[in-house]
């Protein structure tokens, strides 16, 4: 039996006009969720957080950013401040998501930056890693993970305090978007060597009591199996969190 609660995290990314948004909000809203037995996230586009954070008061489910700048504020023209996620109501904030890795060149340093910023001004960090198809086939996941999270994750002059709230999401990149999904097995493999790396690197109570979330091509009908594997504690959910009936499908994962 695992302590950790499962955390259900929906990644709109650029997607949902505010009417289709209004629409799915209120949906997950009416929705009978065991909040007891899991926690639900939503992050949608930044044009539609104050509808969320209006819309979902007074609920358990919390509201998130997909990204922000690491400064509070300043010149840097098309960017989100930390403090601004917290002023439009969100509670954490996914950052180092591998499509902003990838297509905005962000590196483990920046990402390393924004933990800083996110977790100083009060947002919980939903920490992105995972490896390609190429390393994955070239045998080097596990390396890859490893200098993920040391970049992610190291501190800066002094201990940094990952107690009070990082989550981590594990999403193999060829598994995000193409339908496949990574074997549970192999997830739980992923999972259970980055919790022996914060053991080994923080402390024994902090590896058991982060929560590693699996993201990747993840539906109602896998989510079962995944949760089923001991170090998988939730999911990140892109392409299945645009509609109501497979979103809630996988919240709802312990009905099944
Ligand atoms: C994601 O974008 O984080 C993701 C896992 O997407 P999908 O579920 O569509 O693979």
């Amino acid at each position: 039996m695992k302590n950790r609660k499962p955390l259900m995290a929906a990644n709109w990314k650029m997607n949902l006009s505010l009417g289709e948004a209004e629409d799915l909000f209120t949906r997950i809203k009416r929705a009978h969720i065991d909040f007891d037995t899991v926690d639900v996230l939503v992050a949608p586009p930044f044009t539609t957080l104050p509808l969320a954070s209006r819309l979902l008061a007074g609920t358990d489910i919390h509201v998130a950013g997909q990204n922000m700048h690491w400064e509070t504020k300043g010149a840097f023209t098309g960017e989100i401040s930390p403090l601004m996620l917290k002023e439009v109501g969100c509670s954490h904030v996914i950052l180092g998501h591998s499509e902003r890795r990838r297509l905005f060149s962000e590196t483990s340093e920046i990402i390393n930056r924004k933990v800083d910023a996110a977790i100083e001004a009060g947002l919980v960090p939903i920490v992105c890693i995972g490896e390609t198809l190429k390393e994955r086939e070239g045998g080097k996941t596990f390396d890859i993970i490893r200098s993920q999270l040391h970049e992610s994750l190291k501190m800066r002059g002094q201990p940094r305090n990952l107690s009070q709230g990082v989550i981590l999401a594990y999403e193999p990149i060829w598994a995000i978007g193409t339908g496949k999904t990574a074997t549970p097995e192999q997830a739980q493999e992923a999972h259970l060597f980055i919790r022996r790396w914060l053991r080994e690197n923080f402390d024994n109570d902090l590896g058991e009591a982060m929560r590693i979330i699996y993201g990747g091509s993840v539906r109602p009908e896998n989510i079962k199996d995944l949760m089923s594997q001991p170090d998988i504690d939730g999911a990140l959910i892109g392409g299945a969190s645009l509609r109501a009936e497979s979103f809630l499908s996988i919240v709802r994962f312990y009905e099944g």
